[in-house]
């Protein structure tokens, strides 16, 4: 198994990568996505519908628009805090290693 992989995970397990921080680093992001359709800059909100988690712990939103259904895709840079990364490195070994059902996708897929 490719070690740069994108793992698809689920909002539990931004929970768990973010703790206290999951306010601030992830619900206050998607609801400061840009969109190109109506062009709201900073203030457009993701209806995800899916999250990707990389290699080196950060992560891909993706969903649409709540406005006016754009596809818009958000990178959140969680790994430069250390718990963040280490939990995001747990939840990969888990998933591949030991649960074995996962969605996998080559890197920038
Ligand atoms: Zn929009």
């Amino acid at each position: 198994m490719g070690l740069n992989l994108e793992l698809e995970i689920s909002l539990d397990d931004v929970r768990l990568m973010l703790r206290d921080r999951f306010e601030q680093g992830f619900t206050r992001e998607i609801h400061t996505a840009t969109c190109t359709g109506c062009e709201r800059r900073y203030n457009a909100t993701i209806d995800v519908s899916e999250i990707w988690l990389n290699h080196i712990g950060d992560l891909i939103v993706e969903g649409r628009c709540m406005n006016c259904q754009t596809p818009i895709s958000k990178y959140l840079e969680t790994s430069n805090h250390q718990s963040a990364y280490d939990q995001a490195m747990a939840i990969r070994e888990l998933h591949i290693q030991v649960l074995k059902d996962y969605n996998a996708r080559p890197a920038g897929g």
